[in-house]
């Protein structure tokens, strides 16, 4: 077991940065500004803002989670004894830790397809299960069998699942009155923070786009595709957490995005079905897909044009991949500002689904 953790984060280290999902930072950071602003409503149930504040540790208010945000160094190994921003953060380490054989039951098929869902699967035609840049093959709600047997699933991601199975643990911690860690107990014990902070990462997983293609790297925008950059971890973790560079202009543009987003931004999934709802979300998100293959093109001097890109590419320019313009929900926008929006939905939707979370486990009715 030891050496297989080894051996994954070697492989890990060796690849630079695995594709799990945002970074831990961001995970940590949105199920605490979730937890901050559940809080901060007085429509919260007292009882609920009293077992998030346990599960948060230390509070901090919006100012602090900027500062945080600045500066903050995390990794890929997570140093806190914070509960919730611990546990949103567990399933990417599981990703790394478990067994390449280990298997999450009872959907069969390990960690690391239960954080995204590629939708062109679910296309009938088996030949257009691909991504296309004019996104002629992105299915719709319909296409989607909610039946875990499908085979399709084995291939294109368990988030679905995930996501109804982590609500439906949280409802059943809450109802049995586990509330938080019992002491000297990990990880044999279950309980509602452990199933929050699950719950958290895989609903923030849903927003990033590439977490809704089988071209979960943009790698069809460039000549080689084995060879191309990286755009998926530039999409998540490189401005926010890198290695090399703290990208603090970066930082600073995107910082009141990202608040204006939480001020204004609304959350379109109507459904109250978890696995609808997820696959709405996939299939929002997946628009901004080819916005994101535009600029990595522009970001690494790729020639040629989105559907057939030519000649070599170049040294990946993050800052010119951020500052990107392209069209996402109907109007002109910056990558950058396509990231607030998208992650400001997810600690949209972290709430919502605590929120429902807690309202079913005491069959109270929604205000
Ligand atoms: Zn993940």
């Amino acid at each position: 077991m030891r050496l297989n953790i080894l051996t994954a984060v070697g492989i890990a280290l060796l690849c630079q940065v695995p594709a799990f999902a945002w970074s831990n930072k961001e995970h940590m950071q949105f199920a605490r500004i979730a937890a901050e602003r559940l809080i901060a409503d007085a429509k919260t149930p007292p009882a609920m803002k009293e077992w998030l504040r346990k599960g948060l540790g230390k509070p901090m208010d919006i100012a602090a989670e900027k500062q945080w945000f600045m500066n903050e160094r995390i990794g890929l190994f997570v140093r806190t004894t914070d509960p919730l921003p611990y546990w949103a953060t567990m399933p990417d380490m599981m990703v790394m830790g478990d067994n390449p054989s280990k298997k999450v039951e009872p959907w069969g098929a390990h960690e690391r397809l239960m954080h995204f869902v590629d939708v062109e699967f679910f296309m009938a035609d088996s030949a257009r299960r691909i991504y296309k840049h004019d996104l002629s093959n992105k299915p719709t709600v319909a296409d989607f069998p909610d039946n875990p047997k499908d085979y399709r699933w084995e291939r294109a991601g368990f988030l679905p699942f995930r996501v109804r199975e982590c609500y439906q643990k949280l409802v059943e911690s809450i109802k049995a009155g586990k509330m938080t860690d019992a002491p000297g107990q990990y990880p044999r014990d279950e309980h509602a923070i452990k199933w929050a902070g699950y719950l958290a990462h895989y609903a923030a997983d849903n927003t990033q786009p590439q977490h809704a293609t089988e071209d979960y790297k943009s790698s069809r925008y460039f000549t080689d595709g084995r060879k191309s950059p990286n755009v998926h971890a530039e999409m998540e973790y490189r401005m926010c957490d890198d290695d090399q560079d703290d990208y603090a202009d970066l930082r600073a543009e995107f910082w009141p995005l990202f608040e204006k987003a939480l001020a204004e931004g609304k959350d379109p999934v109507e459904t109250k079905d978890l696995f609808r709802a997820t696959i709405e979300v996939s299939l929002i998100s997946y628009d901004a897909l080819p916005m994101i293959g535009r600029a990595a093109m522009a970001a690494a001097k790729q020639g040629g044009t989105p559907e057939k890109p030519e000649g070599p590419a170049g040294e990946f320019d993050t800052r010119v991949f951020f500052r990107s313009k392209g069209t996402f929900q109907g109007r002109e926008m910056t990558v950058m500002e396509m990231k607030a929006i998208q992650t400001a939905w997810a600690v949209k939707r972290i709430e919502r689904l605590w929120l429902a979370a807690w309202d079913e486990a005491h069959a109270r009715k929604p205000d």
